[in-house]
């Protein structure tokens, strides 16, 4: 059986270790802090292929960013990566056969073979941090657009009348009402316009000091400002996945992030199905959360 090296490559750390065609994980994860300079990033992923160098046939990675259609380059801009990091030809890290893919679509993968999507046919995955992350598995087939961008579903828009400006600087993005920095953004409409924020548990913050933890909190205190203002952030949410179930006709849908555990997976089920024109679809959260990376990356590397 061929044996695949998967490298997760994040902000903060390299995360990496040996993955089998089934997708199990046959050595120790091993985890370095991810270096200052691009140099240095492609040095450090030199020496992990050289350390398992003789138990791989292939290296797999996994990094933000769009990736060039040969999965030999990160194209876009990566905001947590060094400049420079646009410029390496990953290819070129080893004789031994080296892929890169999006880390949103290497976690699909993941999901899709060994995780919470595994037996079913098409797979929508989405990754609420502080953007959205998606993914699309179809018939065992990663679905990647004409040059390899497909699926950034945190820049779809829900409004066209400029309602709230999104980080990226346009207006409106999904990821601006439905992510972990959407959560706060429904906390800070929510404060100027729901009345129960006079009786909430955090009505001596102001906006800026209220936290997505603070909201967290408060659902679990049955605090009711910190309900309405969740119930609106899951509200967006499930508006951006009923038209992604339209699109996409998914037979399962996986959310994964932090903040995916206090989401009512069976009640947004049921809305879903409700209000898409194509069902059943299944609601599931993420089962291989920190190594979907890098499993989904040796996976990809294998085929
Ligand atoms: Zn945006």
């Amino acid at each position: 059986m061929k044996k695949s090296l998967g490298i997760d490559i994040g902000g903060t750390k390299i995360c990496y270790g040996i993955v089998d065609e089934n997708g199990n994980i046959i050595s120790e994860v091993k985890k370095k802090s991810t270096p200052k300079s691009s140099q240095e990033i492609c040095d450090t992923l030199k020496s992990i292929i050289d350390e398992n160098y003789n138990e791989i046939d292939v290296i797999g990675l996994s990094s933000a960013g769009a990736v060039n259609m040969q999965n030999t380059r990160v194209v876009s801009s990566t905001p947590n990566l060094p400049c420079g990091y646009n410029e390496i030809d990953f290819s070129t890290l080893s004789d031994k056969k080296v892929f890169v893919e999006n880390d949103a679509n290497c976690a699909v993968v993941a999901e899709y073979r060994v995780g919470a999507g595994k037996g079913f046919n098409t797979v929508l995955m989405i990754t609420l941090g502080t953007g959205i992350g998606g993914g699309v598995v179809s018939d065992g087939r990663l679905f990647r657009g004409a040059k390899g961008n497909a699926l950034e579903v945190g820049s779809m828009k829900i409004f066209a009348d400029k309602r709230q400006k999104c980080t990226c600087g346009r207006y409106d993005c999904w990821e601006s009402y439905a992510s972990g920095t959407g959560l706060k953004n429904c906390a800070i409409s929510g404060v100027k316009e729901y009345a129960e924020f006079k009786t909430s548990i955090l009505n001596n913050k102001t906006t800026d000091e209220i936290t997505t933890y603070d909201i967290i909190e408060g659902v679990q205190k049955n605090d009711a400002f910190c309900l309405r203002v969740f119930n609106q952030w899951v509200d967006y949410i499930f508006v951006g996945l009923v038209s992604l179930t339209d699109i996409f006709n998914p037979d399962c849908i996986v959310i994964s992030g932090g903040m995916c555990n206090y989401i009512d997976t069976k009640s947004l089920e049921e809305r879903i199905n409700k209000e898409s024109v194509v069902t059943d679809v299944t609601v599931r959260i993420a089962q291989t959360e920190n190594c979907a990376g890098m499993v989904g990356a040796a996976l990809l590397a294998l085929e």
